[in-house]
């Protein structure tokens, strides 16, 4: 994400946070806290660190244990999960979790000096809560440095910013996506997700959209884009009416007790309630939509779901996918935009060659079914013959010699075993064996033998028995002991 600082101006401007209402302030009494509405993150969301204060602060609930891995059998104890503290602040640069947008992470610095990872922000009602890591230092030394009243600087720190200006891009895209979308196409927003970075994120609408649509779509968002419309916040006092506006994709959530109705405005465009941190303007907020939907089965009606990217994450797109491509290209030996002619025509090659070993295994099979039967030239064929063979599936050209071998043995009776290696063996490797006949009784009794002998894993039904063996096959040994098994 190292192209994330340029997409935004440094300072969020003056009137970005606008309080609407003449009742409402942001309260300054250190002891209590800013109810999640009016946070520093909301009103100042390229506010980076803050001096505040502790308003209070206790050990969080014992996290689960996380579900030991399966391969895990070592019987070793769970390493035991880090304790953390809920702290709540006057006011904070951390974002909770809120409006499909995933809370920040951040650094709290204690007046001792000592930097502290924030994990997690939730609210909880319509209190930010922060999730202090307790490493280095007992709980009850914790406790102690978070106490009521205590200084503390909170910031944001590389990786918070990092994500948060991902976060802050995305989620301002989807404002600006959801508003064209239902103006231009009457779509409304059923749901959508900032998935995690670098995924693209998605808007759930009530219908596909063809490919000409969504070059529309795209088109009319980045005019938004290129005029630098500007955003602003709204807020004033959550009143009964403003509690109960909602859409399928707006509602405030019903646990919200901060008591502000905050409103996410895009100049001329667009007014949406919404807690998250939003870009102050449209400017560099390039949109790129996947050209499909994805559609979906919602209860009984289909809805499909448009992808998009935008800011730190369309540049990660950007950067993947041009890495992806160059690979290909490079090892294919031609230019980007010859890949997908040349990847069709090395399937086709390939297709083509795997017929035409298919067809050649096929006649070596019967050349060496042939072999075989005249090695005993008319008398009853008692053999064994091993290859060295480095196909995906060796049985099935054992197969196809034991086929032909027996259509054209006839009457005459026959026992024969045959086995087969890769050319490089290890102990993993696998050699494996095929014995057929026309004696149900003599094939299963060689089977058997195999597997007692050698330890080859297998089994038959009729005139055919079939095993592997696992480790180096040499012909002087295990092949020796066959010899003795068939009498030979
Ligand atoms: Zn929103």
């Amino acid at each position: 994400m190292a192209a994330a600082a340029l997409v935004l101006p440094p300072v969020t401007p003056p009137d970005y946070h606008r309080i609407v209402s003449s009742t409402l302030s942001v309260p300054s009494d250190p002891q209590t806290t800013i109810p999640v509405g009016l946070l520093a993150c909301q009103r100042d969301p390229l506010l980076r660190e803050l001096a505040t204060t502790v308003v209070s602060s206790r050990l969080a609930e014992a996290p689960p244990q996380p579900k030991r891995a399966k391969k895990d059998k070592s019987g070793a104890p769970p390493p035991p999960a880090t304790p953390l503290l809920e702290v709540l602040l006057h006011d904070t640069v951390l974002f909770p979790e809120g409006g499909g947008q995933p809370s920040d992470i951040g650094l709290l610095t204690s007046a001792d000096g000592h930097v502290w990872d924030v994990a997690e922000v939730k609210r909880i009602g319509g209190h930010a809560v922060h999730y202090v890591k307790v490493v280095e230092k007992t709980v009850e030394d914790a406790l102690a440095v978070f106490t009521t009243g205590a200084k503390v600087h909170v910031q944001l720190g590389d990786a918070g910013l990092q994500r948060r200006l991902d976060h802050m891009c995305m989620h301002t895209s989807q404002h600006l996506l959801s508003a064209v979308l239902e103006q231009r196409y009457q779509l409304d927003t059923l749901s959508w997700s900032l998935t995690a970075y670098p995924t693209p994120s998605y808007v759930e609408i009530p219908r596909a959209m063809t490919p000409d649509e969504i070059a529309a779509v795209q088109d009319e968002c980045n005019r938004y884009v290129f005029e630098g419309r500007r955003v602003h916040i709204e807020v004033q006092e959550l009143d009964a009416e403003g509690k109960n506006y909602r859409t399928p994709s707006k509602a405030i959530p019903d646990d919200y007790t901060g008591g502000v109705k905050r409103t996410v405005v895009i100049d001329g465009l667009d007014r949406n309630p919404c807690c998250g941190t939003h870009a102050p303007s449209l400017h560099n907020l390039q949109l790129f939509l996947l050209p499909h939907t994805d559609t979906l089965a919602r209860g009984s009606a289909a809805s499909a779901r448009l992808l998009f990217l935008a800011g730190p994450r369309l540049l990660a797109h950007l950067a993947a996918a041009h890495t992806h491509l160059a690979a290909a290209a490079a090892t294919l030996s031609c230019g980007a935009p010859q890949v997908p002619a040349r990847v069709a025509q090395v399937v086709d090659e390939r297709r083509r060659a795997a017929k035409r070993a298919e067809d050649l295994e096929l006649e070596l099979a019967a050349h060496l079914a042939r072999d075989l039967l005249a090695s005993a030239d008319g008398a009853a064929l008692v053999r064994r013959r091993h290859r060295t063979d480095d196909g995906a599936n060796a049985l099935a050209f054992l197969g196809a010699v034991a086929t032909v071998c027996a259509v054209e043995a006839g009457t005459r009776p026959h026992t024969v075993v045959l086995s087969s290696a890769p050319p490089a063996q290890t102990p993993a490797s696998t050699t494996v064996v095929l014995v057929f006949g026309d004696d149900e009784r003599r094939v299963k009794e060689v089977g058997d033998a195999l597997k007692a002998r050698l330890g080859v894993k297998g089994g038959g039904k009729g005139m055919r028995w079939s095993g592997k063996f696992t480790g180096v096959w040499k012909e002087a040994k295990e092949g020796a002991v066959v010899n003795e098994i068939l009498g030979l």
